[in-house]
C-alpha cells in the first residue's frame, strides 16, 4: 500500500511467465496489436500514436520532452511536487525555456496562475503538468488545464501516472495532446513499461522539428516503424516480450471490470479508509476536492516514530506504506490504494495496523476505525 509498485494480481504474474516468443513472431505482433487498441479503450482516444514505451514511467516522460521540446522553446511547467520539477529538468536538458508556475506542495495547480503565465508568455509552446502527484495526493484539474492550453495554442504534456486507471481520465474528450503513464500503479503491472499517446497535432509538431529529436531510442518517427500502423513491422529494439505479456493481461481485467467501475472502485475504498482514519483522530492533508483516492497523504500525529511505525508495519504485517517526499518527509505517510491492492481487506488491514502500532508507541488512538469503514461498505 505505497505509491508503487501495487500489488500484481496472480493473473497478471502467470501472463508473464509464458513462453518467450520472437517479437516479430505473428502472434506477437497480433498481441501488440491488441495491447494498442486497448491502452487506446483506457485512454479513451483514438490518437493512431499509442504505444508502450519499453522503459518505465520516467521514459514515457522523456519521450514526451524529447520529441515535442526543440532548443528555444518555451514551455509553462507546473510544478505542485516531486514530479514537475523533473518535467523542469527535461524541458532544458533539451534546451528549452521552463517558464515555472509554483504551488504549495498538498494542493491542486491554480489555474489562474497558468493562465497568468500565459499572459505574460503568449508564444508558450507547450502547457506541462502532472494530473495526479503521487508525493503529496493532489488531483489537478486536467480538463480545465488543457483547455488553457487550447485557448492559448499551446500543446499540452501530461503526467498520467498515476491517475491512468484509478480516475477519470479523457485523452480525446479533454484534448490532451501528449501524455504518458506507468504500469505499476493503477495497472497493478510490474514496473517498466510506460504507455504514451500523441494527438494528430502533436505529431505534426514532431514531423515539422526544425531539428533531429535528439534520443535516438525515444524518437517517435522510429520506433513507430516497430510500433506503428498495421502493415509491416520492422525491428528498432527488442521488446521486453513477457512484460507487454503482463501490460496486455492487466489491461483485459482492467476492460473486464470497466473503467468506470475501476474509478469507483478505487473512490469506495478511498472512502472506507478516509472515514477509518479519521474515526482514529488522524487527518488527511489534501482538501477533500483535490484528494486522490489512489494516492493518501495523511498527517502523522505527535509522538509518533515514523520509521519505527512503517518498519513495524513491514515486519509484522508485511504492509509497506509510503514515507513523506521532500518538504513532507517525515511529516506525512502515503497510503497507496492502487489497482489491484485497492481492496476491501487491504483497507481492514492498514486500519488495524496502524491503530494496533501506534497504540504500541505509547500514542493516544481512539477506537472505532474498523466500525467507520465498515459502515462505509453497509452504505
Ligand atoms: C511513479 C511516477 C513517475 C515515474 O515513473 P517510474 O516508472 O518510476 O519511472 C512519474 N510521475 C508520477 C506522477 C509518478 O507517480
Amino acid at each position: 500500500m505505497g505509491p508503487g509498485p501495487s500489488d500484481v494480481n496472480p493473473r497478471v504474474l502467470a501472463a508473464m511467465a509464458r513462453p518467450t516468443i520472437g517479437h516479430l513472431d505473428p502472434e506477437f505482433i497480433t498481441m501488440m496489436d491488441e495491447v494498442k487498441a486497448m491502452l487506446k479503450a483506457v485512454l479513451k482516444t483514438n490518437n493512431e500514436l499509442t504505444m508502450p514505451v519499453s522503459a518505465p514511467g520516467s521514459a514515457g516522460m522523456e519521450a514526451c520532452f524529447v520529441n515535442l521540446v526543440e532548443p528555444g522553446d518555451k514551455v509553462i511547467v507546473c510544478q505542485n511536487g516531486v514530479f514537475g520539477g523533473r518535467m523542469r529538468e527535461n524541458v532544458e536538458r533539451f534546451g528549452g525555456i521552463a517558464i515555472m508556475v509554483e504551488d504549495e506542495w498538498g494542493t491542486a495547480i491554480d489555474l489562474a496562475k497558468v493562465e497568468a503565465a500565459f499572459a505574460a508568455n503568449p508564444d508558450a509552446k507547450i502547457l506541462a503538468f502532472v494530473h495526479a502527484e503521487t508525493s503529496t495526493g493532489v488531483r489537478s484539474d486536467a480538463q480545465a488545464l488543457c483547455k488553457i492550453a487550447q485557448a492559448n495554442n499551446a500543446l499540452s504534456i501530461v503526467d498520467a501516472v498515476t491517475s491512468m486507471g484509478g480516475i477519470e481520465l479523457d485523452v480525446d474528450g479533454w484534448g490532451i495532446d501528449a501524455l504518458y503513464s506507468g504500469t505499476q500503479k493503477c495497472l497493478s503491472c510490474p514496473p517498466g513499461i510506460s504507455p504514451v499517446t500523441f494527438s494528430a497535432k502533436a505529431v505534426e509538431v514532431v514531423k515539422a522539428r526544425k531539428s533531429k529529436v535528439p534520443s535516438w531510442f525515444l524518437d517517435t518517427n522510429l520506433v513507430m516503424g516497430y510500433w506503428g500502423g498495421s502493415g509491416k513491422r520492422a525491428y528498432h529494439h527488442t521488446a521486453p516480450v513477457n512484460a507487454l505479456y503482463a501490460l496486455h493481461e492487466s489491461l483485459v481485467m482492467l476492460l473486464e471490470e470497466g473503467l468506470e467501475n475501476a474509478w469507483a472502485r478505487h473512490n469506495l475504498h478511498h472512502q472506507a479508509l478516509k472515514a477509518g482514519l479519521e474515526a482514529m483522530g488522524l487527518e488527511l492533508l489534501v482538501d477533500e476536492a483535490d484528494r486522490l483516492p489512489q494516492l493518501n497523504s495523511v498527517k502523522i500525529p505527535e509522538g509518533v516514530d515514523d520509521a519505527a511505525l512503517r518498519s513495524a508495519l513491514l515486519d509484522n504485517y508485511s504492509l509497506e506504506i509510503g514515507a513523506g517526499l521532500g518538504a513532507l518527509a517525515g511529516k506525512v505517510w502515503r497510503i497507496g490504494l492502487m489497482g489491484a491492492g485497492c481492496t476491501r481487506r487491504n483497507v481492514m488491514l492498514c486500519l488495524d495496523a496502524l491503530e494496533n502500532t501506534m497504540r504500541a508507541q505509547g500514542v493516544q488512538v481512539n477506537a472505532g476505525a474498523a466500525d467507520a469503514a465498515a459502515k462505509v461498505y453497509q452504505g
